[in-house]
């Protein structure tokens, strides 16, 4: 992808808040020039990758039956899905019964431990992971698409890979977001690390794009695929919440229960606003 054009409506991006941040003024589309390092994992980083999972196990796994239930609706009879970057697997396990399910999962040591649980998974990257002429009717990408350099590159891969009438599902971070929203209100007075932290900036796999659901469509488009559902998944729950905080950054016992304590109580105001967390189910078009 070259670096000064928007991949959606090919516009030139325009420099962002930080040198690595880039945006298109026409379609709001924002990248991140920030590098994928998998399977470099420091023992440290194991660690807080451990906590970070307790605390995302169950927002995500509420998450993760609401979108089966929306996948269902449009394929009652079920069929062959994949999860391309299916990390622990809560989402196959969501989608079994249901569907005949596949995950791949190109980090070593994530796909030893969901391999060890029984699931059906394969190691390694989407396409390259899949067998010659393998389809499929529902391919889903939950937090992996955001983290692509050449998105383009896979949309194409899914429609070669969908059986007609397939559906491709992405659920990813919002830049219509509240918590987005606040991390650039942030950087206006300098403090970026709430913004850098959205973005997983010097983490193994950061982001490389921020779309809204309006562009994320219109890129969808520009990749032959036809958007029939968008909507929006809860980013915060009280389960799993003080995990969350707790690996947030090096904050002292006091800051986690103050932080927590005001994070819970706001949490009905919160889903009053705009969600971090959009999905779209788009069909092959
Ligand atoms: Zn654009």
């Amino acid at each position: 992808m070259n670096n000064n054009v928007c991949p959606i409506c090919s516009s030139n991006l325009s420099v962002g808040i930080q040198v690595w941040h880039f945006r298109c003024t026409s379609c709001g589309y924002e990248k991140g020039d920030l590098q994928p390092v998998i399977n470099e994992l420091s023992p440290h980083n194991l660690v807080n990758e451990s906590v970070r999972a307790t605390g995302l196990r169950d927002i995500r796994v509420g998450n993760f039956k609401k979108l089966i239930d929306v996948i269902s609706s449009f394929k009652p009879g079920g069929g062959k899905l994949i999860d391309v970057g299916c990390a622990h697997g809560w989402f196959l396990e969501a989608a079994m019964g249901k569907f005949e399910t596949l995950g791949v999962e190109p980090d070593e040591a994530v796909f030893n431990v969901t391999s060890a649980r029984g699931l059906p998974v394969r190691k390694g990257y989407f396409p390259d992971a899949l067998k010659d002429g393998e389809m499929f009717d529902v391919i889903v990408f939950n937090d992996v698409i955001e983290h692509i350099p050449e998105i383009g590159g896979v949309l194409s891969e899914c429609y070669e890979r969908l059986n007609g009438g397939g559906l491709l599902v992405l659920n990813l971070p919002s830049s219509d977001g509240v918590f987005y929203k606040v991390s650039r209100l942030f950087c206006r007075v300098e403090k970026f690390g709430y913004f850098e932290r959205l973005w997983q900036k010097d983490l193994p796999s950061p982001h490389v794009h921020y779309f809204n659901s309006k562009n994320l469509s219109e890129l969808l488009t520009k990749n032959n695929f036809a958007t029939i559902k968008t909507g929006t998944l809860p980013t915060l729950g009280l389960a799993g919440l003080y995990s969350r905080i707790s690996c947030a950054g090096n904050l002292g016992a006091f800051s986690k229960a103050i932080i927590y304590c005001a994070v819970a109580a706001s949490l009905p105001v919160l889903r009053l606003l705009p969600s971090d967390i959009v999905y779209v189910v788009a069909k092959k078009a």
